[in-house]
């Protein structure tokens, strides 16, 4: 037995599947060719306006209301500043102080038990372009610079690299059920970051924690972090201080390395943009989108379980993906469900 305790939490990024991009027209359809979902807008040229993409604010909503989280009418974009040549403005049009969704939580289910994770806050953000190194050269494409993706970001609630995949799994099915996201992590629809700590057992303090960069499938996550957690135990023991940095998983190896030391939130002058008003929402749009909220993954296996008698875990396969549960059910609709459930287990 360990004499330490992990401590994780996770900043989740989402593409939102809406028509356009954030503040501009400009399609977000992926893999086509570079630099032709581009205006002035997303391309960042001077004095350009941008304009809020309302259902972006609907599908982030979303998100929000299936997590149980608190909305603020009354949120508010700011700019956080850094550069990077992907990203033309040289700030992110993001959320800090006052983000669209805060105090949510998601129940998940490991080892028979079910635990409640915290999720901090959602808030929408721009996403950057792509930088492209092939030999001597460096390609720039902004197709995706400025295509909306809200951040997820959970308390420091989990304690394995398990219960971060639990958590993820479960994330990813709401999200997909929402209808927001496509949900392709392949193409970085869904993307993780997971930050690990380890501390003695029965400590009080968390310890400092390192930011996994690049981790786009749960098989990764997985890895990562117990890759991570062995490390920072071999560093301990060897009487090694563990610094605050963000590490990148390279899948191939099954190692983190160290890319560069954290920045501190400080680092990023964030303040309001003054281009854009706080985002408001309408009590008709409100309860509209409370209404529309689809039957979601837990309610779906509480009910999948009436119908087969199937025992918790088994019913959670069934529910994970959505296209797999609607199969069910039709089959179901048709022949004896148990039946069904087993065939498709
Ligand atoms: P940043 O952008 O600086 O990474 P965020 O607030 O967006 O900051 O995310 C911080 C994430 O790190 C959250 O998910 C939080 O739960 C997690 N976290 C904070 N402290 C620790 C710690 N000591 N160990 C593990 N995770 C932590
Ligand atoms: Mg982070
Ligand atoms: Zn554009």
């Amino acid at each position: 037995m360990s004499a330490y305790e992990t401590v994780i939490g996770l900043e989740v990024h989402v593409h939102l599947c809406t028509k356009s991009k954030l503040f501009c027209s400009c399609p977000t359809t992926f893999g086509v060719e570079p630099n032709t979902n581009v205006c002035e807008v997303c391309a960042g040229m001077p004095g350009v306006l941008p304009v809020l993409n309302q259902t972006a604010v609907e599908y982030a909503t979303r998100a929000g209301l299936a997590l149980d989280c608190t909305i603020n009418n009354d949120s508010v974009f700011a700019r956080k500043n850094y550069f990077y040549p992907d990203m033309p403005y040289n700030y992110q049009i993001s959320q800090f102080e006052r983000p669209l969704c805060e105090f949510g939580h998601l129940d998940i289910n490991v080892g028979g038990e079910t635990k409640r994770i915290g999720i901090t806050r959602i808030h929408m953000e721009t996403d950057a372009g792509k930088n492209i190194h092939e030999g001597d050269h460096s390609y720039l494409d902004l197709n995706r610079a400025a295509v909306p993706l809200i951040e997820i970001v959970s308390e420091p609630d989990m304690r394995s690299a398990e219960e971060a995949v639990a958590y993820l799994k479960a994330l990813h099915a709401i999200v997909v059920y929402l209808g927001i996201t496509d949900g392709n992590m392949e193409e970085g629809s869904f993307r993780c970051d997971a930050n690990v700590s380890i501390r003695p057992k029965g400590a009080a303090e968390f310890g400092t924690r390192a930011e996994l960069k690049n981790l786009n499938s749960f098989r990764n996550v997985q890895r990562a972090i117990d890759y991570e957690i062995a490390r920072q135990q071999d560093a301990l023991a060897d009487g090694e201080e563990i610094v605050q940095e963000t590490r990148l998983y390279d899948a191939t190896k099954n190692i983190t390395a160290s890319m560069r030391g954290k920045e501190e939130v400080h680092d990023y002058r964030y303040f309001p943009d003054p281009d854009l008003l706080p985002v408001t929402i309408t009590d008709e749009e409100f309860s509209r989108w409370q209404q529309e909220l689809p039957e979601l993954p837990a309610a779906r296996m509480q009910r999948f379980i009436t119908m087969t008698g199937l025992p918790e875990p088994e019913a959670e396969v069934l529910v994970q993906s959505r296209a797999m549960a609607d199969f069910f059910e039709a089959a179901a609709a048709k022949a004896d469900a148990r039946k069904v459930a087993n065939f498709i287990l």
